[in-house]
């Protein structure tokens, strides 16, 4: 049975008791099926991903964790403070193996938690392990690429803790000298790396030698390359980091949540750090399906997805470059494209990138807006971020990347124009409809 057949028959079972919620359910499903999505965090998960989602595991009660620490040291033992964790226990034993196994190529020199609801809360445990209230935490300023757990101004991470920033030089590139110097003058307990709209590759090496002479913890925040790094896309965090958080819902096409990976000497600090000091019980259901991705993600298939996600994004890229937009940092090493479409060079004029986002949207092609270095108002951005998680996943490849600059760059070019705009839409229906009618990921 196809995909899309076995979950329209899970949905009837919902529409029999709840309708209105079973419409919300099936509308949705027609959106993802029938528009482009270029969020660089967004991806389809596997049928089995969602009906581990799915699955009883999501009635228990599991505060505590399947081991216990002694002496620094893993001791196989129930430490939960509910009874009825057999299951329970051998399942979130299961996930973190499998993290460590994804993430480390040494399983026994790390400790993985897999316990955090999302990726921010996986970053607030990290903090709170290290570091005291005041005490200071550096990381890449949002409005460069950071994100908001990164220290930035709204976030707990600013109002509990010193945070600092580093930017980006005026190439829109990282400038590991002046990251140094900043270090040296702030003094950083823990230094983040990591970003959320930053299209280059990040030198966690040359991280790791600037946290190591400052005395600081090094986090490796790899939310969005996760897939790229445990596949050699993108150069691996460790050794030279500390603590790896990811959240796995983006490139990992896994459920949404998040996962930590430290040297297992601050394993026990980690843990407690998340439970009890963050969180009340796990989601074990989310930890099945966080096991159900892992697996995935240890793949050939996934290996392959990986090159093809950098390949897609580097035609993509090259393509809204020939149509003359204009992008942040030149162009992309990742799966990542920042376009600056305020004052791209290509004649066409966009009032702002919300106003855009929301253009590219009625065609079908769906982005975020964001900010571009040296954005004034983080409210009214000047960018719009875009990735090819999503559409490769659907087994998208360059021809099709091609297509879609072109249907991005005609959008810009007719934006007023309502009814180009729908002739854009019908065309983007067209072509996503080959891709998504018989995939083993749209549900
Ligand atoms: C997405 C993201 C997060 C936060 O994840 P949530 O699941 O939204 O809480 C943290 N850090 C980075 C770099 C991210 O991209």
């Amino acid at each position: 049975m196809k995909n899309r057949e076995l979950f329209s028959q899970i949905n009837q079972v919902i529409a029999s008791k709840d309708s209105e919620v079973a419409e919300l359910i099936s509308a949705e499903s027609y959106r993802q099926r029938s528009t482009i999505c270029l969020i660089p965090s967004e991806n389809y998960v596997s049928a089995e991903v969602a009906l581990a989602l799915a699955s009883p595991f999501t009635n228990k009660y599991s505060e505590g964790y399947p081991h216990v620490w002694k002496e620094g040291n893993l001791i196989d033992k129930n430490g939960r403070y509910y009874q009825g964790q057999e299951n329970a226990n051998k399942l979130e034993k299961l996930a973190i193996q499998r993290a460590l196994e994804l993430f480390t190529d040494n399983p026994s020199a790390y400790h993985a938690n897999v316990q955090a609801i999302s990726g921010a809360p996986a970053n607030l445990a990290v903090i709170g392990a290290f570091l005291k209230p005041g005490d200071t935490l550096m990381g890449l300023a949002l409005d460069y690429g950071g994100h908001l757990t990164h220290g930035h101004k709204v976030s707990v991470t600013s109002h509990y803790y010193n945070a600092v920033h580093y930017t980006l030089n005026e190439e829109g590139k990282l400038d590991y000298d002046e990251i140094e110097r900043l270090a040296e003058e702030y003094k950083p307990k823990l230094i983040i790396s990591g970003a959320t709209a930053y299209p280059l590759k990040i030198d966690f090496e040359r991280f790791g030698r600037i946290a190591k002479k400052v005395g600081a913890i090094l986090l490796a925040d790899i939310s969005h390359i996760a897939g790229l790094c445990v596949t050699g896309e993108h150069p691996h965090p460790f050794p030279h980091a500390d603590v790896i958080t990811s959240t796995t819902h983006k490139i990992l096409r896994g459920p949404r949540a998040g996962v930590i990976v430290c040297k297992k000497e601050y394993g026990p600090q980690v843990d407690k750090a998340l439970f009890p000091a963050l969180q009340g019980g796990p989601h074990m259901n989310t930890i099945a399906a966080m096991a159900v991705a892992f697996k995935e993600a240890m793949s050939e298939e996934y290996k392959a997805y990986a090159k093809q996600v950098v390949k897609n994004a580097k035609v993509l890229s090259e393509k809204l470059k020939e149509y003359k937009f204009k992008l942040i940092s030149g162009g992309t090493e990742n799966h990542l494209i920042l376009i600056d479409v305020v004052n791209n060079e290509n004649g066409v004029t966009v009032k702002n990138a919300s106003w855009f986002a929301e253009r590219l949207e009625l065609a079908g092609i769906v982005t975020n807006k964001n900010t571009v270095p040296g954005d004034a108002k983080p409210w009214n951005p000047s960018g719009i971020r875009m990735g090819t998680p999503a559409v490769t996943t659907l087994g998208m490849k360059e021809k099709e990347m091609e297509k879609i600059a072109e249907l991005i760059w005609l959008t810009a070019k007719h934006a007023e124009d309502d009814s180009k705009i729908a002739e854009i839409r019908s065309e983007v229906e067209l072509l996503v409809s080959k891709f998504t009618e018989d995939s083993n990921f749209i549900i």
